[in-house]
């Protein structure tokens, strides 16, 4: 018999994994249990199901505990914190804010809500957040400082903005990412969306910048049914986060005056009472989802030609999704294996197409890509449900 192909030994490394259950697997499903039902009726039963009431402050704080942050303000929508984020700090028309071009839509979509055009920067190999090494030979040669602003040499805007993505949860570098940004004079964003409960150097996601967001969509390691959050330690900021992220009305006992045009984002509490329970459960998850990438780990030792990836040095990941990079790195090769894992119930992913491939970024501004471009082709997700650590017996 021939040596089993790249397909079929990746099957079998995740159904070492997973057991020999019919399936389907899905990428990641939540856990919603008795304690959510409890905060939700407790919502309703209170009348307080809008944009004010004692569960949108609760989660509030927790966030703000889980994640060392001093302001934390709940939105209607992952996205919806960045766009917020960014206007918070100024970033609009004429701007530039350079993203991953490796990330999910949202983190460019919310650069172009606020009027400025995004500006594609490299993923680091092992850690698949921005390369910080890259990043700073990039804006060596491409940025200037011009009357106290970086610029872009060749299109003369604003760098207005770095922003950072933990991919799948692992932290990027950012030690190395701030030195950068601040050789410049550009604030830091991070994009945690998908970093939850991760954190670097022992500092919790969310916490590593000027201001972050989240998102709690249903994908995430914890949901709200949808939504995000803004946090900053930084006062000022949080404040102007609040005024802009809800309708820019100015406080009054009964006058509707609003001073500009703010946004509609507020999370309502009966998202924020289903997310709170989350929130609450969430150690447990991180505890089943961080054994289940061991498994993964551990399995794919023995498969040639696929690398499980494993958190950075110096970071602790929630392993949002697992992920493993293949050697080969041709789409028709990738495609072989998603098709395989696929039609044997394993509902794995690719990577996000990148998004300067995207029709709409299409003629954004960019760093050398190549990186990225590769690990489009080697990157697939694999179902990293925390229930599916239950099903194994350890
Ligand atoms: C999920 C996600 C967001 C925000 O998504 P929403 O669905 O708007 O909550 C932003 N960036 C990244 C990288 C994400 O994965």
């Amino acid at each position: 018999m021939s040596k089993p192909g790249l397909p079929e030994q990746v099957v079998a490394a995740v159904r070492a994994v997973l057991g020999d259950g019919a399936g389907p697997f899905p990428l990641h499903e939540p856990e919603i249990g008795p304690l959510e039902a409890q905060y939700i009726n407790e919502c309703v039963g209170s009348g307080w199901v809008s944009t004010v009431g004692p569960f949108v402050d609760r989660l509030e704080a927790a966030l703000g505990e889980l994640c060392g942050v001093e302001n934390v303000f709940a939105t209607s929508a992952g996205t919806a914190a960045l766009h917020l984020a960014l206007a918070a700090l100024g970033v609009g028309e004429g701007d530039e804010v350079i993203v991953p071009s490796l990330s999910f839509v949202a983190t460019a979509n919310a650069v172009s809500y606020t009027g400025a055009i995004p500006h594609f920067a490299d993923a680091d190999e092992w850690t698949l957040g921005l390369d910080p090494r890259a990043l700073k030979k990039h804006m060596d040669e491409a940025c200037v400082m011009q009357a106290g602003d970086c610029r872009n040499k060749a299109t003369g805007r604003r760098i207005a903005a770095i922003v950072v993505m933990h991919a799948f949860g692992h932290p990027a570098e950012m030690d190395a990412l701030q030195d950068v940004a601040d050789q410049w004079g550009v604030p830091l964003v991070e994009d945690a969306a998908e970093a939850l409960g991760s954190s670097y150097e022992g500092k919790p996601a969310g916490s590593l910048s000027r201001i972050a967001a989240l998102s709690f969509n249903g994908n995430k390691i914890a949901t709200a049914g949808g939504g995000g959050a803004v946090l900053t330690n930084d006062a000022e900021l949080a404040a102007r986060v609040r005024h802009l992220g809800s309708t820019a009305k100015l406080p009054h006992k009964w006058e509707y005056v609003h001073d500009e045009t703010g946004f509609n984002y507020r999370m309502p509490s009966l998202n924020a009472a289903l997310l709170l329970a989350q929130v609450e459960r969430l150690d447990d998850f991180i505890k089943r989802k961080r054994r289940l990438a061991a498994r993964y780990a551990a399995s794919f030792c023995s498969v040639q030609g696929a690398d499980f990836m494993g958190q950075p040095p110096g970071a602790r990941s929630n392993y949002w999704l697992n992920t493993i990079r293949l050697a080969v790195a041709t789409r028709p090769e990738r495609d072989a294996v998603l098709e395989a894992l696929i039609s044997d119930g394993i509902l794995a992913r690719p990577v996000w197409e990148p998004l300067h491939n995207l029709p709409m970024f299409r003629t954004c501004p960019t760093a050398d890509l190549s990186v990225t471009e590769r690990l489009s082709g080697q990157l697939i997700n694999l179902p990293s449900s925390p229930k599916l650590q239950d099903l194994l017996h350890d």
